[in-house]
């Protein structure tokens, strides 16, 4: 597979994708994703906390550590020592910070809830509010906790939305908030249409349009994309 580098029409002649044909172009090609990859709400937790700045795979091994140390629930985190717990979570980097941040969640959910379901039950802006209060939990960790864990309507916006965005020419905006009210006021709100979304941006991202050389010839939206061959 050879990376594509002549663009066979200008950009001038392209005109953008609405993200609603976006949609359905990404899930032609790869079909639903079942995302998050967790096994309960709290798992999705521990993961979106985790998963900042490092690969999956490595959140995986994070997580597995936990779960053998019995350290896998809201309480037990909560009540952890702090050392022990960065001991467990070092696949995920940053083990130190991510283990206070873990127990910052944790902790707030236990003291003001109680349980995560009663911590979920604000509507949505309330709640993102509240997580983004939490030392830890910016922009995208709170949408993905939103959306995966608590199901509700809250657009992930990540590096690999913002790589497709830019390159398709779908908007210029480059902020965190501009990107996710881009794609908020053009689709309808929808959790599990947000859901996949995501998921099939991140598919697109990692099988195609890579960060150094993407596969423009084996791509499903190079007919639409303005960057292709640049
Ligand atoms: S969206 Fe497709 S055509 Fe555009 S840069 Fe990415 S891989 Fe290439």
């Amino acid at each position: 597979m050879e990376a594509q580098t002549q663009p066979a029409f200008t950009k001038a002649q392209v005109k953008p994708m609405h993200p609603r044909d976006l949609f359905d172009r990404l899930f032609a090609a790869y079909g639903p994703q079942h995302w998050w990859p967790a096994k309960t709400r709290f798992e999705v937790c521990v993961g979106a906390i985790l998963t900042q700045n490092t690969a999956w795979s490595n959140v995986e091994k994070a997580i597995a550590n936990l779960r053998r140390e019995k350290l896998l629930t809201l309480k037990a985190l909560a009540a952890a020592d702090k050392r022990e717990l960065a001991r467990c979570i070092q696949p995920a980097g940053y083990f130190n910070q991510k283990a206070g941040y873990l127990k910052n969640f944790c902790r707030h959910v236990v003291g003001e809830h109680g349980t995560l379901a009663a911590f979920f039950r604000p509507p949505l802006p309330v709640l993102r509010r509240e997580l983004l209060a939490v030392k830890g939990i910016g922009p995208e960790t709170a949408d993905s906790i939103l959306l995966y864990a608590a199901g509700k309507p809250s657009f992930v916006i990540d590096a690999y939305t913002q790589r497709i965005v830019h390159r398709l020419g779908l908007s210029e905006e480059e902020s965190y908030a501009g990107l996710k009210q881009f794609f908020e006021s053009r689709l309808p709100v929808d959790e599990r249409r947000f859901n996949e979304f995501h998921a099939l941006f991140v598919e697109h991202a990692k099988r195609v349009c890579l960060k150094a050389a993407p596969w423009c010839g084996e791509c499903c939206l190079a007919k639409e994309c303005r960057k292709i061959g640049v």
